[in-house]
């Protein structure tokens, strides 16, 4: 299977500041990960290009994109919020987290590519139509989407986020979508304590309490999303790929394994071949112990290529 990694240098230069769980390590240890298993040699590299204001005027307001352009300082570090740190490369590096996921799209869109992973940061899924949260500075995944249904005319596009955060700024964006099916399992009560949404038609959000494991992830996934997504369709599917439920994770209480994330990963493979040629396009959100982040990423994208 033809797989592309997506990622750029600036992903990397991208300053948190001391001890600040979302660092730059965390793209590193994928990287070099990828090197040690030879899965570079078999994964096809683009360099992330630069969104466009437009591309990112589908999901956030013009007040918002003034606001973090106004923000980002010219030395040292400022904050968009009380996690979400800001220092001078992160404009750039933001810019091409979210042109990775455009990018993406294309790729899997024009059919030149079956999969796609985009090894970015700053992450994306809390960040809002009109505001930056949880580390998030842009939506990378929702530009992304919302790139295929306005470039590509998909018409049915799941995104499914299995990050231990709600994915609060996704799910914002496409409330009002039904081109977008949002399916996901977050610890809850949690970060970023947004009010739990009923479910409808375009949202199928399962809460697990903090004592979860595999069974209740797993139960999840089969009695909740698969019937969903089996109704729903879809042409393309997104994945936010956060693995901050790992349970070597201290980032929250929930207690997943590598085999779970695997497993979860065969099951969105198996969605994407049922109704969508197979096109998946994974966007990194979470994992912040850096071992089990590089695994667990290996494993998603072999099972992305079918190398077992
Ligand atoms: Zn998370």
């Amino acid at each position: 299977m033809r797989t592309a990694y997506i990622s750029h240098r600036d992903c990397h230069a991208h300053d948190t500041g001391e001890a600040h769980p979302e660092c730059a390590s965390r793209l590193s240890a994928i990287e070099d990960r990828f090197v040690s298993t030879a899965l570079f040699d078999v994964l096809r590299y683009y360099d992330a290009p630069e969104v466009t204001e437009d591309q990112l005027l589908r999901v956030h307001t013009p007040g918002h994109l003034e606001l973090v352009r106004a923000s980002a300082p010219e030395s040292g570090y400022a904050r968009l919020d009380p996690d979400t740190v800001i220092s001078p490369a992160t404009l750039p590096a933001a810019r091409r987290a979210a042109g990775a996921v455009v990018l993406a799209a294309d790729l899997v869109m024009s059919g030149e590519m079956e999969s796609a992973f985009c090894g970015v940061r700053p992450p994306g899924h809390h960040a809002e139509s009109r505001q930056a949260m949880g580390f998030c500075v842009y939506n990378n995944i929702a530009v992304g989407v919302a790139h295929a249904l306005a470039a590509h005319g998909v018409q049915r596009a799941a995104v499914i986020d299995f990050d231990v955060h709600q994915g609060n700024g996704t799910e914002e964006i496409f409330s009002q979508e039904p081109r977008v099916l949002f399916c996901s399992t977050f610890q809850h009560p949690f970060f970023p304590y947004t009010p739990l949404l009923e479910n409808a038609p375009n949202r199928v959000n399962v809460p697990l309490d903090a004592t979860a494991k595999s069974e209740q992830f797993r139960e999840a996934v089969t009695g909740h999303w698969l019937p969903a997504l089996e109704q729903f369709k879809p042409e393309i599917v997104f994945v936010s790929a956060g693995f901050d439920a790992h349970r070597d994770d201290d980032m929250s209480h929930v207690s997943l394994t590598d085999q779970d994330f695997r497993w979860v990963t065969e099951q969105i493979v198996k969605v994407a071949e049922s109704s969508a040629s197979g096109r998946i396009i994974s966007v990194l959100e979470g994992g912040y112990e850096l071992n089990s982040l590089a695994r667990c990423v290996e494993t998603q994208v072999r099972v992305l290529m079918g190398l077992h």
